[in-house]
């Protein structure tokens, strides 16, 4: 059995195609089944469906053999542990800083709302500035518009979410996308179907 995890939404939606390439359709939908684990029209293959920051942890331990995570999270959790073979090139966006619409360049010390705490870390340090990190799990947004923070670092896709709170994306952190991860204790014992899946996969991303 190989089981795959991966998360609600945005990336389970634009997955679905990729992974009908390889003949994996859910008999299940996450939207409207309460199921975390959901069958598929392949005898050999399970989905679990779990928040996109767990990705990482069910692969590393093996409790899922692969998985669909984002770039953001992936580097967030600092995924070492397991394998990063394939970019899936879906859910596509950027990782920014965003500001209010009206503030000024940020000069000197600067207060940051976002859940990614160590890329933003990492970021500031890097640009030579002084930044206090306070962890959001949500709504980064709301941050700059009651003096919580000076800025935000979260993921711009349209840019719809920061102008219709008045803010405005000012600098690019880095391109995201989603990646398969493997276990890498999988990657070994099931060597045959996970390299089969693999070139499925990676060919349907190439033709897209
Ligand atoms: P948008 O309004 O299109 O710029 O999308 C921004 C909102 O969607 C923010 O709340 C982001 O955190 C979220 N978002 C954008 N792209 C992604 C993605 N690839 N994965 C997860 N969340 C995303």
């Amino acid at each position: 059995m190989l089981t795959i995890a991966v998360s609600k939404g945005r990336i389970y939606d634009e997955a679905l195609p990729l992974l009908a390439e390889a003949g994996i359709i859910p008999t299940d939908d996450p939207n409207t089944s309460r199921k975390l684990i959901l069958a598929t029209t392949r005898a050999d293959v399970q989905l679990v469906i779990i928040r996109a920051t767990d990705v990482p942890t069910f692969v590393e331990y093996g409790a899922a053999d692969l998985g669909i995570a984002g770039k953001d999270v992936l580097i967030e959790h600092g995924a070492e542990n397991l394998y990063e073979p394939l970019d899936l090139k879906i859910a596509r966006c950027r990782l920014m800083t965003a500001a209010h619409k009206n503030a000024p360049p940020i000069t000197g010390r600067v207060r940051v709302a976002t859940k990614y705490v160590k890329i933003a870390e990492q970021y500031f340090a890097a640009q030579g500035v002084q930044a206090e990190i306070i962890k959001l799990y949500g709504s980064m947004e709301l941050a700059p518009l009651v003096g919580l923070a000076d800025c935000i670092v979260d993921l711009v896709e349209t840019g719809n979410t920061l102008r219709a709170n008045d803010l405005e994306p000012r600098e690019l952190i880095m391109h995201i996308s989603s990646r398969l991860v493997v276990n890498k204790a999988a990657m070994k014992m099931k060597h045959q179907v996970i390299a089969e899946l693999l070139a499925q996969l990676e060919r349907k991303v190439a033709t897209r």
